[in-house]
């Protein structure tokens, strides 16, 4: 299968008035063509700092070292000028709320076309017809009319499409969605759900998922990551790392799940405790102070993710755990 994007070795750190703050530290992984990468993790475990460090949008105060590689060629620490040439045409991102990626001044048609004549060198004309067509893709409906409204006149349900349509403009590679549904009610949530799962089936396109939110998960990725304290704790396919979380953090957080067949006994485990001060990690393994199954060895090695089985898929599972199993 051919990757569309190589992360190797990627840290990500903030310099504050109180210290550095290692918000990613050191992480490996693909994303090949057409599939969907599963990203989860509390908030502060470093999911959406991967990606803005991908994208080049980090604040001011970060810094990203190691190799991100798209379709082959390093993208990391390129200049802004070729780095747009990547970003928004074949490489783009989705946030929770729209108008992080929207102008409120400016009509929709405007947002959309330029971003056509700008990226694929359209006539406004023929910019206008395939902005329609994609609003359409997105199921907006009376999407001719609508492309002259403003963000602000759009429901947040349909504002949340009108972004999804922009980011597909120029027919990306890779769609990066940071928590795409998560201020939305269940239904839109599901209805938008529908919608990316249609538009990766006709566009190809490959899909990281980051939420904190299993269940969308377990409905869109094929593959997963878990992310604690800055690092990759388990990886796996959904369905092997959903049916035997082999990671004690990925088992809390499927205990943690609402499920419909809950009784008293089943009810909503939490997991205990804070994640680590990004500060001042722990020595040995960041989640020891939260874990069940913690001994001897926990506080003194950090423990690195290691393969340790191929899933029935043949996706390879690895967990960053002195545990040999659970
Ligand atoms: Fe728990 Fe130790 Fe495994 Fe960390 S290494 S998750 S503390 S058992």
């Amino acid at each position: 299968m051919s990757k569309v994007l190589e992360v190797t070795d990627l840290k990500t750190t903030f310099s504050t008035p109180e210290g550095e703050v290692k918000a990613v530290g050191g992480v490996d992984f693909t994303i090949n063509k057409g599939e969907t990468l599963g990203v989860v993790g509390e908030s502060g475990s470093g999911k959406s700092q991967i990606f803005m460090s991908i994208m080049g949008l980090l604040a001011r105060n970060g810094r990203a070292v190691g190799s991100v590689k798209f379709q082959g060629q390093e993208i990391l620490g390129l200049p802004v000028k070729d780095l747009n040439r990547v970003r928004g045409a074949k490489m783009s991102m989705i946030f929770q709320d729209p108008m992080t990626s929207l102008n409120p001044y400016l009509s929709v048609r405007r947002q959309m076309t330029e971003v056509l004549m700008q990226h694929k060198g359209l006539s406004e004309e023929k910019a206008a017809a395939e902005s329609v067509a994609m609003l359409e893709k997105v199921q907006i409906p009376e999407a001719k009319r609508r492309l002259d409204m403003f963000p602000h006149e759009f429901s947040g349900g349909m504002r949340q499409r009108v972004m999804i349509a922009m980011a597909l403009l120029c027919g990306p590679e890779l769609l990066i969605a940071d928590e795409p549904t998560t201020a939305l009610d269940v239904t839109v949530q599901a209805q938008i759900l529908e919608v990316l799962v249609g538009l990766q089936r006709d566009f190809g396109m490959a899909i990281a998922l980051i939420t904190h939110d299993l269940g969308v998960i377990a409905r869109m990725a094929d593959r997963v990551m878990v992310m604690y304290a800055g690092g990759i704790v388990e990886k796996g396919s959904v369905r092997d790392l959903f049916k035997d979380p082999q990671h004690p953090y990925t088992q809390g957080l499927l205990e943690s799940m609402p499920r419909l067949d809950e009784t008293e006994s089943t009810r909503l485990q939490t997991i205990g405790g804070q994640p680590p001060n990004l500060q001042n990690l722990p020595s040995g393994c960041s989640f020891r102070d939260r874990c069940r199954y913690a001994f001897e060895r926990c506080p003194v090695e950090r423990p690195v993710l290691t393969p340790f089985a191929e899933g029935p898929d043949g996706v390879t599972r690895s967990k960053a755990c002195h545990l040999p199993s659970l």
